[in-house]
């Protein structure tokens, strides 16, 4: 395995940690020299053996190294560190919710990783990496540090606590622009926690500055290793589906756009080894309000295309809430080569309102789906496409909701007490809001005090009182 520029194509050995071409400041891809040997097994034979791989108990066989040979070859399963990621349930979408958004759909519940994130993917596989080098003695005291819109540094603290002496680990965070549960994460795995006054596109500059200057393992999805984990979403979904990925539309939030790229490189991988026969439609959703990799491909003519980085407004897909994607040049080598090999355009990007995002999240949970924010932002790039004509009715979406709707349960709530700020351009719809009924008590009645419970005749009143109120509010019919 080696890292290649994507600038000057240099190759650099990979047993160094690198993050970005010394000659030319690119970023990097990792390579394995000898992919050509995956080539000579045929596709139904690999079939067998990560069908064979699902039954087995190896820990490292059952997290994303099921692909060992396509995630890292070079890292012996003794070195993996499996925490449970990795293989998260795919859904169907209720059928009602099918109706309204007008195709076959399922959620990929990417929320239920460890740390609530897809992050975990890309984590488990540096951290692997890491581990390994530790093993071998070329390197130790490791310190690892990543900028974060919060799920990063939630899955970055908590493998690199894991490993507690061999790594320590510290995370830089906007301020105030992670959600409460996220900051909670890095916390409670004991990193060093940075609030930056500023946002994500700030935090990644300084941690890159730190990462030149001094001797830290940057944990950022600008680490090839990190987007190399995160091809396993790919593999699941074709294994997912007995590797038949016809009239397949995988849908995607995009913020550093690190998880396109390696959804893309992972459909590839398996595409050229005959693992799967058809690439699938990718869909790459953003929110308006940090649109600039839409921005990018809007512009038909591709010579006429130029990159510009742009400043975020308010996004309640917040962990998308990037200007200045580092992947960019990685998504516009791979888009390039996707749809050359599938022969036709098959990558889309698509920006959504902030209305949208939230609609369509609440909508979803409210079908018995647990979709976050960005899974609301893909869902609403789903049903976009649909209605533009770029994805049809008779195709099946996969939609990816990236993590776990605990961790945004404060934009539901600014949606439901009307309280978002004028920036957001949220209006609530009333169908939509949910909050308690507060049942008050008779003003005469004594009511239970930790010490003092009632009991007897006030305890019967009090609870006659309350169940009368709920049957009313109910309209429930007596027996
Ligand atoms: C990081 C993150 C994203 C954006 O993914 P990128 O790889 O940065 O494009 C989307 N959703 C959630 C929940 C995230 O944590
Ligand atoms: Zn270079």
């Amino acid at each position: 395995m080696v890292y290649r520029c994507l600038g000057c194509n240099v190759e650099y050995d990979i047993k160094e940690l690198l993050y970005t071409c010394p000659a030319c400041s690119q970023v990097l891809m990792i390579y394995d020299l000898a992919f050509n040997r995956l080539k000579e097994i045929p596709g139904d034979i690999w079939h067998q053996i990560f069908d064979y791989r699902k039954m087995l108990s190896t820990p490292a066989l059952k997290g994303i190294y099921r692909y060992h040979e396509f995630i890292g070859p070079l890292v012996p399963l003794d070195s993996v560190v499996y925490l449970g990621e990795g293989h998260t349930p795919l859904i169907e979408a209720n059928k009602n919710l099918q109706e309204k958004v007008g195709i076959k759909f399922y959620f990929k519940n990417d929320g239920q990783n460890p740390s609530a994130s897809f992050k975990d993917r890309g984590m488990a596989s540096a951290i692997s990496y890491i581990h390994f080098l530790i093993q071998e003695g070329m390197i130790s005291d490791v310190l690892t540090i990543c900028a974060s819109t919060g799920d990063t540094s939630a899955a970055a603290a908590l493998y690199a606590a894991y490993l507690n002496p061999l790594i320590k680990s510290a995370v830089l965070l906007p301020n105030k622009k992670v959600t409460p549960q996220q900051l909670s994460q890095p916390l409670a795995h004991g990193a060093s926690v940075f609030a930056i006054p500023g946002v994500f596109d700030d935090c990644m500059r300084i941690v890159e500055t730190l990462s030149e200057r001094y001797n830290v393992v940057l944990l950022n999805s600008k680490n090839a290793w990190r987007v190399l984990g995160q091809e396993s979403y790919s593999y699941e979904i074709s294994q997912d589906f007995e590797y038949e990925l016809r009239n397949k539309v995988i849908v995607v939030p995009i913020g550093n756009a690190g998880n396109i790229t390696a959804i893309m490189n992972g459909f590839l991988k398996f595409y050229e080894t005959g693992i799967i026969n058809t690439l699938p439609k990718i869909l790459g959703i953003q929110s308006k309000h940090a649109n600039p990799v839409v921005r990018y491909y809007h512009v038909t003519d591709p010579n006429k295309r130029k990159f510009v980085p742009i400043s975020v407004r308010p996004s309640t897909a917040q962990a998308a809430m990037i200007g200045n994607p580092v992947s960019m040049p990685r998504v516009i080598h791979l888009v390039e080569r996707y749809n050359a090999t599938a022969g036709e355009q098959k990558v889309f990007f698509i920006d959504v309102t902030e209305q949208e995002i939230m609609d369509w999240n609440l909508t979803a949970n409210n079908h018995g789906h647990i979709a976050c924010t960005q899974g609301g932002e893909s869902l609403a790039g789903l049903v976009y496409a649909i209605n533009a004509g770029i994805v049809d009715k008779d195709e099946t979406a996969i939609v990816d909701s990236t993590a776990h709707t605990i961790k945004f349960s404060g934009f539901q709530q600014m949606y439901f007490d009307n309280s978002f700020p004028s920036d957001y351009n949220i209006t609530p719809n009333s169908e939509k809001i949910n909050i308690p009924f507060i049942l008050d008590s008779e003003s005469e009645e004594s009511l239970s005090t930790l010490d003092k419970p009632l009991t007897g005749e006030p305890l019967t009143k009090f609870v006659r009182n309350m169940a009368l109120k709920i049957a009313k509010q109910l309209r429930l019919n007596k027996y």
